[in-house]
């Protein structure tokens, strides 16, 4: 699973040239470099075509340059692996997250549950009644089928599902606020990260932004007083990546929405992480779910489904029917609507949701589950395989994180190993990982490469063995 390149590859029937000149002037034959096994290992990921084109070039190179003295086999195999590592670089490919963060939002976030990549195969390779309704033989919606199983599992009227959160942020400020006044609280004004803060959305969406409270203190007074005909909805953000401590208060979510059902202004509660499950039982602090959300009446609630979820990338809406149904309405809808096979993913993954067993399927769920003395016995096992007279490696007590931009102060005990290179610089060794026929990313402290085994897949641990042995 390691190997899978996931871009497309160029036509394959185009060979480069032969090089005799190579030969001539002392230069080794390609077919020499191709059977080298670092250089084999990049045929997979990156085709016949790219590896031989890495070679010649590097040949080419050896060859114009004015030199008595032609470059060894080994110089010119370090040259054309740089090369590959490069070419490799440049296309999206799978990597191994060694770095504790289990939603890195840079390395793709949520990975998928089996269920969830099944469903996506399924509806990939044949037809699917995406926008059909079986029953009737007509036009259905594409939202029907991911809807029912999102409002089961969140306890919520009706969902909608978009292409990510902030899709749905942008469609709720659309469809009940343009060209009216949105109400938050100074102590919610987030930025999210990738640029997305809240203020510029609400520009952005025609929205007037009324701020209420100050960074520490918030009362529902100060919601009250700011209410006014042009009053079109009363927003509350998670602050899901920081936090305000000390001298702090807040007006909890449940007063919010009875202010809102008292004046009938929809509240609005923007959710971020979307966790269907007590975080708590991981031993993480508790966060707050989309089920409490809806428990508490917000109107509608907007979460991703690659963060908490782990699922796709994907922005879900549950709330009132009504609401849900104006959302629908709106024809901005169809610039964020998401393809099938994302909603076979998203659906597969809210149904392990039902069962325990199910839960335990999601691969987040299972890398928060592990214990650390797994961890460990995981991280003697890489040491015993790559500690020798080069590879200094020893077993390392690390701090996990959750990430994308999800419980930012929650450190989760952890396990795994530094990894030092005799005679290299750590930042040099984490270069080195990178360029790896399957790419390791790691943390750089204290002069060493740390590996974090929470994000790595117990299934791959012999395959990344073997590679850190055979290459670095
Ligand atoms: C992450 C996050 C978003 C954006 O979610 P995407 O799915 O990445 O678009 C919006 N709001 C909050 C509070 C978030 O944490």
């Amino acid at each position: 699973m390691c190997r899978n390149k996931l871009s497309t590859r160029c036509s394959p029937n185009i060979s480069p040239p032969p090089d005799p000149a190579g030969a001539m002037r002392g230069l080794p034959a390609v077919h020499r470099f191709l059977s080298e096994p670092r250089i084999d290992a990049f045929q997979a990921l990156l085709g016949n075509v790219a590896v031989k084109r890495a070679i010649n070039d590097v040949l080419r190179a050896a060859r114009s340059k004015p030199t008595s003295q032609p470059a060894s086999f080994q110089t010119l195999l370090e040259h054309i692996i740089a090369r590959l590592g490069e070419a490799q670089a440049a296309s999206l490919v799978s990597v191994v997250n060694a770095t504790g963060v289990l939603l890195h939002t840079n390395l793709g976030r949520a990975p998928l549950a089996e269920t969830a990549l099944a469903a996506m195969h399924q509806v990939g390779k044949g037809y699917s009644n995406l926008e059909y309704d079986l029953v009737e033989g007509v036009r259905g919606s594409r939202y029907a089928h991911v809807s029912r199983l999102i409002s089961d599992a969140t306890g919520a009227e009706d969902a909608l599902v978009l292409n990510n959160c902030a899709a749905a942020v942008l469609l709720v400020l659309d469809t009940f606020a343009r060209g009216r006044e949105v109400i938050v609280s100074r102590n919610q004004l987030v930025e999210i990260g990738g640029g997305f803060r809240l203020p510029d959305v609400m520009l952005r969406s025609g929205v007037r932004l009324v701020e209420v409270g100050t960074t520490n203190k918030v009362y529902l007074s100060d919601y009250q007083a700011a209410l006014n005909a042009q009053t079109a909805l009363l927003l509350r953000t998670h602050q899901s990546n920081y936090e305000i401590q000390g001298f702090v208060s807040d007006v909890c979510a449940a007063r919010l929405a009875a202010l809102g059902k008292r004046i009938a202004i929809p509240t609005v509660e923007d959710l971020g992480g979307g966790a269907l499950v007590d975080l708590s039982r991981y031993g993480l602090p508790h966060e707050r779910t989309v089920l409490e959300a809806v428990a508490d009446g917000i109107d509608l609630i907007t979460f991703s489904g690659d963060k908490l979820l782990g699922g796709p990338q994907a922005g879900i809406i549950v709330g009132k029917k009504s609401y849900l149904a104006r959302l629908r309405n709106n024809p901005m809808l169809r610039a964020l609507r998401v393809d099938k096979m994302t909603l076979g993913a998203l659906g597969a993954t809210v149904q392990l949701y039902d069962t325990p067993s199910g839960i335990t399927q999601i691969p987040l769920y299972r890398m928060l589950a592990a214990t650390v003395d797994e961890l460990e016995s995981r991280a003697r096992s890489y040491r015993d395989a790559l500690h020798g007279e080069r590879l200094r490696v020893t077993v390392a007590s690390t701090l996990a994180y959750t990430g994308g931009g999800t419980l930012p102060l929650a450190e989760i005990p952890s396990r795994g190993f530094a990894l030092e290179v005799e005679g290299a610089a750590a930042v040099d060794t984490a270069r080195k990982l990178r360029s790896l026929p399957t790419p390791v990313v790691v943390r750089v402290q204290e002069g060493r490469c740390i590996f974090d085994l929470r994000t790595v897949e117990p299934t791959i641990d012999k395959q990344v063995q073997q590679m850190l042995v055979q290459h670095v």
